[in-house]
């Protein structure tokens, strides 16, 4: 396994791997991997007979308050359990290589999509994440990348984003991990102390609730949402940033379901920002 922050050597060893005819598989991250970072790795093994990983804390979809500073960094043990996977390429540039030293006057960026969930609490997140897969795609020219649907609106974002701009290459979303309580394992659940971990099982909780009550028959968002925000504030927490029932296409809020949906929350526990998601269809029911 190569790992490299140059972009120069990183096209050159991709272009190697495609002259004898390997197809190229791209797992974006910010390091700190786990177990959901590992399936997606598997999954591009599976698909793709070179894989790419990088490794970067994309300071642009950080706001001036979020956790760009603190956030965990353990690079040695990212690489190991990389190798271990059999990833053939680490790409872990710095912040220089991707921006430049001065601010980025070049931005990409997916309108309406991005007003609804995550974008309205995070002003400028998903540009920097639509600006950095961007520069990521064209520096790697993967056949598949691969996200995960614990971030839902991102993985929407970017496939809307690749689709519009004729990216050539195919999006694939992996199934969330969860730990065996629920909670979607996440980079950030490390920031949570003892009683802030278990409260923290109240985000799968309230979705399990409203997956229970549309199974038997509810179908009306306002007391589905009623239902999730009781759950939620059944646990000592910072704040519910947002509970949503939303179209899965366009992300806007649903008055009701009708055939598939997308349920997602957002909740500060102590330090840490916290999301989950299901996805629910009724549409054969
Ligand atoms: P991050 O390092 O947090 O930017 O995440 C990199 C990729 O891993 C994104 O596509 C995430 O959606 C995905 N990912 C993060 N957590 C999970 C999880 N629990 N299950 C599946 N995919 C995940």
């Amino acid at each position: 396994m190569q790992i490299t922050e140059s972009i120069s050597r990183t096209r050159a060893m991709v272009r190697a791997a495609r002259e004898q005819g390997k197809h190229i598989g791209f797992v974006p991250t910010m390091g700190a991997l786990h177990v959901g970072h590992l399936s997606l790795i598997e999954a591009a093994k599976a698909a793709c007979d070179f894989v790419v990983v990088s490794i970067f804390v994309n300071p642009t979809q950080f706001g001036p308050a979020e956790d760009l500073a603190s956030y965990p960094r353990p690079f040695e043990q990212d690489c190991a359990l990389c190798k271990e996977q059999g990833v053939d390429l680490v790409f872990a540039p710095t912040p220089e290589k991707m921006y430049g030293t001065a601010d980025p006057v070049t931005w990409v960026t997916v309108e309406r999509l991005t007003d609804h969930l995550c974008g309205a609490a995070r002003p400028g997140h998903f540009r920097g994440v639509t600006t950095v897969c961007t520069k990521l795609f064209n520096i790697v020219l993967p056949d598949m990348a691969f996200f995960g649907q614990k971030d839902a609106q991102q993985v929407l974002v970017i496939q809307r984003m690749v689709a519009d701009l004729y990216m050539p290459l195919t999006i694939h979303i992996c199934p969330t991990i969860r730990e065996s309580d629920g909670l979607a394992v996440s980079s950030r659940n490390q920031y949570l102390n003892a009683e802030q971990r278990s409260q923290a099982t109240c985000l799968y909780r309230a979705l399990q609730t409203c997956q229970t009550l549309v199974t038997e028959g509810s179908r009306d968002v306002e007391p589905l949402i009623a239902a999730m925000t009781k759950v939620l504030n059944e646990a000592a927490h910072g704040g519910i940033e947002y509970v949503n029932i939303s179209d899965v296409q366009t992300l806007e809020p649903l008055a009701r379901i009708k055939d598939r949906a997308l349920v997602a929350l957002a909740v500060h526990l102590g330090p840490a920002r916290l999301i989950d998601n299901i996805l629910i269809d009724v549409s054969e029911s």
